[in-house]
C-alpha cells in the first residue's frame, strides 16, 4: 500500500482535500463539517482512511493524524464525529 491516498487516483486528479489542508488539519467543529462535506465526494475515500489507520499504527500513542482524515476527525484523545 502507498503511504498516500492520493496514488489510488488517476495522476490528473486530485482529491477534494488538495490545497485545503487549513481546514482539514483543523479542530474547530465548522472546518472538520467543511472537510467532512469534501471527504463524503472523496473517490479515494477508503484508501485515505486506511493510510491513516496505517500511520496511526505506526505513531506512538496520541500522536498519530490530526485533523479530519475519510471524514472523520482525529486527534490525540481518538476520532470522533462531529455533527
Ligand atoms: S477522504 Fe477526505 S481527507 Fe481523505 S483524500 Fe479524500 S478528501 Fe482528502
Amino acid at each position: 500500500m502507498s503511504f498516500l491516498p492520493v496514488a489510488a487516483l488517476p495522476a490528473d486528479e486530485a482529491p477534494p482535500c488538495s490545497g485545503l489542508w487549513a481546514i482539514f488539519d483543523s479542530n474547530a467543529p465548522s472546518d472538520h463539517k467543511a472537510a467532512r462535506q469534501l471527504c463524503a465526494r472523496c473517490p479515494v475515500r477508503r484508501e485515505c482512511d486506511d493510510v491513516r489507520a496505517e500511520s496511526t499504527a505506526r505513531s506512538l500513542p496520541g500522536f498519530g493524524p490530526r485533523g479530519t482524515w475519510a471524514g472523520r476527525l482525529h486527534s490525540r484523545t481518538g476520532a470522533r464525529d462531529v455533527a
